[in-house]
């Protein structure tokens, strides 16, 4: 007889303020594993080549040595978006060599699951990127336009010839 391991996926996958994002789709209690960080094991430095050919942001560093490419559309893990400080609810664990985000709060249906990507990621995505659009980060710059904004409040310079 086949039992399904989970009768319900205790998530979904839909758009977020910065493009998709994983939610709670029901109460994920503090400590629970949430989903698996997938896809194929590959050098750290295949992994670099990768990056540097298809701009792709879902490799996860395990060690100096393999890298996990999270690229794959059937990659859960790769929904959860990034949040600074105190503000994530999940944390990406290492358990058997797979990359687990696990709750490290209570999480009620509708919340965003978040977790931090950690400072190297912020430091090579996010910076230039107009800056990181976690609810702390938003809150911290306050009204501050962004780049963009105000590259747009510059006022059109004319034709010079
Ligand atoms: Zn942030």
């Amino acid at each position: 007889m086949y039992f399904p391991r989970m009768s319900r996926k205790p998530y979904h996958v839909r758009r977020s303020k910065t493009g998709l994002g994983l939610f709670a789709a029901a109460p994920i209690e503090k400590g629970a594993s949430i989903a698996e960080y997938s896809g194929p094991r590959i050098s750290s430095a295949e992994a670099q080549r990768r990056e540097r050919r298809t701009g792709s942001r879902y490799m996860f560093e395990i060690n100096s040595r393999v890298t996990i490419d999270g690229s794959g559309r059937g990659n859960i893990g790769r929904y959860a978006n990034h949040a600074c400080g105190r503000a994530p609810n999940a944390e990406s664990t290492l358990a058997k060599g797979k990359i687990i985000l696990r709750a490290i709060k209570n999480i009620r249906p509708g919340d965003e699951i978040t977790y931090d990507y950690g400072r190297e990621y912020v430091e090579l995505f996010l910076k230039t990127n107009g800056g990181c659009k976690c609810a702390a980060c938003v809150k911290k710059r306050g009204k501050k336009p962004t780049l963009r904004e105000r590259a747009a409040a510059k006022p059109r310079r004319g034709r010079r010839w």
